[in-house]
């Protein structure tokens, strides 16, 4: 019998757990900091867990080195992974875009299943008990957790990444691999939301709106994106926001702008023609309802302020040229950025533990042998719609077959 320690019950260690419990040779310890297994799983996507995408291609991957992905999320492709969860017993959905969510529209659904299949194949799982240190004893290991220490033959470093602080996002991973001899790359948290000159988004807190969004910094468009847009206190966020605030992060303080197209299904001609259509047709109403009917209503009179039209008039009395304004600041809302929110709010982790310092192959330290790691804590991270937890199930697969 040999002793496998799986340092982290989140998504990645609890597969992780489950593939090495399935070689009946090996007892599997599975620690967690935590006062229970896969905290964060039960966040993800709003509660609902966004737990894979059928879309999947290694562009939807990033890191120093993302074709290091390949092998793990080819052996395990969404496929594979949503018949496994399957075999546990979970029901899910695939949305036209290829994301895939439990049919209970529940995350706890996804870490029950987990759960209970651990807790099925063996997999003692040590909760409320963080791993300190990790140290070579001889072709052993040497874990120490709260007051015992223990013994392993191999160890699987699934830790996560910094991302999340209040769902269990910590630096444990990096630092329990950096004492093994391993390093990282600089960490950014993405996934994130962008904050910007908050004068208007302020007042539109909360509202959402299909946008097309770009982000250009020096005349140069570094990133965009269409989808579901909202508004914070502080600036942007929703999934639209997500997909480019990776640029946001590389700007490094150069001055940059958020430049939204609230029409994106129509050109600025079109939206001039109808702007000039209502004008002459409901002349008598206040200026500030031109948008109305077109944008959620908060959102057409902030459009107008920022167009700065006085909206004391009446349609009937908007120039041409007032009209125009409007029509250009709806397809390009500008708000000067000031750069992302931080870890804390952060969906995943850009950057960790280098990748070639592992073979890709099994996921096994070059450094040291008989160490493994899977998920967020190494330098992979994925775009938003499931990726990243594909990711943690396709890594976690291939670290708990320990090489084999
Ligand atoms: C709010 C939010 C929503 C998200 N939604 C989605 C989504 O819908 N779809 C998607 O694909 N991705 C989503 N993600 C990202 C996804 O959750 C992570 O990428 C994924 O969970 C990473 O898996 P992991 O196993 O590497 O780390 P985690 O799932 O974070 O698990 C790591 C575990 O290790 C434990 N741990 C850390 N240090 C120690 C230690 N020293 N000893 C013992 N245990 C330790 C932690 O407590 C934690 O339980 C979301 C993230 C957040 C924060």
């Amino acid at each position: 019998m040999r002793t496998v320690a799986v340092i982290g019950a989140g998504a990645s260690g609890m597969m992780a757990a489950l593939t090495a419990a399935e070689n009946k040779e090996n007892r599997v310890l599975l620690f967690e900091r935590q006062q229970r297994a896969g905290r964060k799983l039960m966040a993800t996507g709003n509660g609902r867990c966004n737990l894979s995408n059928t879309e999947l291609t290694i562009q939807n991957y990033h890191g120093a080195d993302p074709s290091f992905a390949s092998f793990a999320l080819e052996a395990f492709p969404p496929e594979k992974a949503l018949a496994f969860f399957g075999s546990l017993g979970l029901l899910t959905v695939r949305e036209p875009s290829g994301r895939v969510y439990p049919l209970s529209d529940s995350a706890n659904s996804v870490v029950d299943v987990l759960r209970f299949a651990c807790l099925c194949a063996g997999v003692e799982l040590l909760a409320a008990c963080p791993v300190r240190s990790v140290r070579r004893e001889g072709d052993r290991f040497r874990l120490a957790a709260e007051e015992q220490s223990f013994l392993a033959d191999k160890v699987i470093v699934a830790c996560g990444g910094l991302a999340g602080g209040k769902l269990g996002g910590v630096s444990d991973g990096y630092e329990l691999l950096r004492s093994l001899g391993h390093t990282r790359t600089p960490l950014a948290p993405a996934l994130v939301q962008v904050t910007t000159d908050p004068e208007y988004p302020r007042a539109l807190k909360g509202v959402r709106a299909d946008a097309e969004l770009k982000i250009s910094c020096e005349g140069k468009q570094l990133a965009v994106s269409r989808g579901e847009l909202q508004f914070t206190e502080k600036g942007l966020s929703g999934p639209v926001t997500f997909e480019v605030s990776r640029a946001v992060s590389s700007l490094g303080g150069k001055p940059a702008a958020a430049q939204i197209d609230l029409l994106p299904d129509y050109t600025e001609q079109t939206v001039l023609a109808k702007l000039e259509e209502k004008a002459s047709r409901f002349g008598a109403i206040p200026a500030e309802e031109l948008f109305t009917g077109m944008l959620h209503n908060r959102l057409g009179k902030m459009l107008l302020k920022y167009a700065g039209l006085r909206s004391q008039k009446q349609l009937s009395e908007l120039s041409k040229e007032e009209l125009a304004s409007a029509a250009a600041v709806a397809k390009d809302f500008r708000l000067r950025i000031k750069g992302t929110e931080g870890f804390e709010s952060a969906q995943v982790t850009a950057g960790g533990i280098r990748t070639e310092e592992f073979d890709p192959r099994t996921l096994e330290s070059r450094i040291v042998p008989g160490l493994f790691a899977c998920g967020e804590v190494l330098d992979i991270d994925g775009d938003c719609g499931g990726y990243n937890l594909q990711w943690a199930w396709a890594s976690g697969r291939l670290a708990g077959r320990l090489g084999g």
